[in-house]
């Protein structure tokens, strides 16, 4: 009775920008996947973090390549919001730069059942407004190979 999803769901997930994460929601502004790294043992580090969880020492946000494949996915048939056509695709993929650096996204511009496990894609971003800044979502895209 109390799960209203047609407001709770906004157009994207967007999140607060605190210190950590803002390079991660705002490096699409200069076309850059911003992903924070450890200045000392150079672990990648998402999602975004205080300081490095293997070594305690601080974090720099850095550009990584942006390809990566895609490790699980979901296709949402449900149009939580008449602003999201539906059906979009919802994926956790797998960074190039390190086996277990992961992020939540989107897979766009292709049709949701081509898509497969293992499948390469590269970021792209995507500029929503949120309050008094641009914030630019990481998408993922077919990777098409040279
Ligand atoms: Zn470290």
């Amino acid at each position: 009775m109390a799960d209203d999803a047609s407001q709770a769901i906004p157009k994207r997930m967007l999140p607060p920008l605190s210190t950590e994460n803002r390079p991660f929601w705002t490096g699409g502004a200069d076309g850059l996947l911003l992903i924070q790294q450890c200045t000392e043992c150079a672990l990648w580090v998402s999602p975004p973090a205080a300081d490095c969880p293997d070594c305690g020492a601080t974090l720099a946000a850095r550009p990584v390549s942006g390809r990566a494949e895609v490790l699980t996915y979901t296709v949402n048939h449900q149009p939580f919001n008449p602003a999201v056509p539906v059906p979009y695709v919802i994926a956790i993929v797998k960074l190039d730069e390190q086996a277990d650096l992961r992020i939540a996204t989107n897979i766009v511009d292709c049709e949701p059942d081509s898509i497969h496990v293992g499948m390469k894609v590269h970021v792209r971003f995507e500029r929503h407004e949120l309050e008094d800044e641009s914030v630019f979502v990481p998408v993922f895209a077919p990777r098409i190979e040279a």
